[in-house]
């Protein structure tokens, strides 16, 4: 039986096609690893799938770095074969298959169904492949496989691929190709399937998930695919990320407000609040527009957690546009927000753009709209001081055994706050019930009252 062992980098995107490529590995009969580094695969490992980033400097600097290492790894004869797939791949396959002639093959995006077939020819064809489209295209795996590599009991399940919008500053699209949606019967079959295994919190996916349907069935599907999610049997909490905000609408609202299980939270990518600056971002909305819509949000779900990220240093960006930012966040008052600083992304309209902001106040805006952010969340987090919450257990302290650490609806994995909850045992993935007795900028503190019965 060859062994593959597959490093999985990038965005909880990569996580999903990773699960399903060593899902479908692990069906065509090879014994399958999951590694986080070439240093950590077995030795005689056959076959090592790395699966890339290829979005900014950083994450591109860090796949290529681990290309390296598995082929110092190749050429030490600890492993056979070694195969490149993701973002990094379909981006930059020729240049790619030029200047690392060892690598055996790239596989492109949406193309995560032909794993098997292409470790299989590796293992016997001696020339590189490439099995990239030019014009990227998802194809679903006919049947859901996941072999899971996250948490037992939290699982992202991707709801389409793709994106059809046309943001100055982003190569999405071209990488990742047009939004292609995946039919509602397959996702309620793959969350199923992730239920069956254990999962209790679904954290839903894509380019821009209040798209989903379009494509497929001529209109949006999305509360409707989340009252059918809201269905499945021992899932717990869904969770909605990636939501473009002129697409939500009175619909999308509505169901996070009414649907069970569905949490009370939005993660819902602005970018900008200055009219110029969203014109120039090739963005859709208006300040007064974002702000009627959170407005709506929270006439209609109280208790809803809103997340956001801005980028800051977009070209052109005045102090003026960002003092409008500013002011923005101050208004919108937030619950999470995520600060990025503009990078230019090789083929995109904003690459040429003029001028450019220089580096050292990118850095200064963003610090600073952090800073402005920080009380806040604050205000945001003390509302709960004193109330009853839920807490999904994940951890426990490394100070005190008797003091768990988890999360409540209102924190998404990974990105959001944690909860410490005092004088809990609870094991990882139990939901407890819990009084939270101190708020902190971005944290809650906690006592234990019980198992939850929810
Ligand atoms: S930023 Fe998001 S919505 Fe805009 S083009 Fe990129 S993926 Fe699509």
């Amino acid at each position: 039986m060859p062994k593959v062992s597959l490093i999985n980098l990038g965005c909880a995107k990569n996580e999903v096609d990773s699960e399903e490529m060593l899902g479908l590995l692990s069906e065509g009969g090879y014994d399958i690893e999951h590694s986080h580094d070439p240093g950590s695969v077995s030795d005689h490992t056959d076959v090592v799938v790395i699966n890339t980033c290829g979005f900014i400097d950083a994450a591109k600097e860090e796949s290529v770095n681990t290309i390296l290492e598995a082929l110092a790894r190749k050429s030490r004869g600890e492993i056979k074969k070694v195969i490149v797939a993701g973002c990094l791949a379909q981006r930059y396959s020729k240049e790619l298959a030029v200047e690392m002639p060892d690598v055996d093959a790239f596989l492109g995006t949406g193309m995560v169904s032909s794993i098997s077939d292409l470790v299989g020819q590796a293992l016997i064809r001696p020339e590189q492949m490439l099995q990239i489209a030019e014009k990227p295209h998802h194809r679903w795996v006919d049947k859901p496989t996941r072999a899971r590599i996250g948490s037992p009991w939290t699982a992202y399940l991707k709801i389409s691929e793709g994106c059809d919008h046309a943001c100055t500053f982003c190569a999405i699209p071209s990488f990742r190709g047009g939004h292609v949606s995946k039919p509602i019967e397959k996702i309620i079959e793959e969350a199923e399937l992730l239920a069956s295994q254990g999962v209790r919190e679904l954290n839903l996916i894509a380019q821009d998930s209040t798209q989903y349907g379009y494509d497929l069935y001529g209109k949006m599907k999305l509360p409707e695919l989340l009252t059918q999610l809201s269905k499945v049997e021992l899932l717990r909490w869904i969770r909605l990320f990636y939501c473009y905000p002129s697409r939500v609408n009175r619909g999308i609202i509505e169901a996070i407000a009414n649907t069970p299980k569905v949490c009370h939270y939005i993660d819902m990518p602005l970018q900008h609040a200055d009219n110029e600056m969203l014109r120039a971002m090739r963005r859709p909305m208006t300040y007064d527009g974002y702000i009627k819509l959170l407005s709506d949000f929270r006439a209609a779900v109280p208790d809803v957690s809103i997340r956001t990220t801005f980028i800051v240093g977009f070209p052109g960006e005045t102090k003026e546009h960002f003092a409008t930012l500013e002011r923005f966040v101050d208004e919108a008052q937030f619950d999470r927000v995520g600060v990025f600083e503009y990078s230019v992304e090789e083929g995109t309209p904003s690459g040429e753009m003029e001028p450019k902001v220089p580096s050292r106040i990118k850095r200064a805006r963003k610090d600073s709209l952090m800073k402005r952010q920080q009380p806040i969340s604050l205000a945001r987090n003390k509302r709960w001081e004193g109330k009853e919450l839920e807490v999904l257990i994940e951890g426990r302290s490394s100070l005190d055994p008797t003091t768990a650490i988890g999360r409540s609806f209102r924190d998404a994995l990974e990105i959001d706050g944690q909860i410490t909850v005092k004088k809990c045992t609870a094991q990882p993935g139990t939901f407890v019930l819990t009084k939270v007795v101190e708020a902190r900028p971005y944290d809650l503190v906690a006592e234990y009252i019980g198992i939850s019965k929810i």
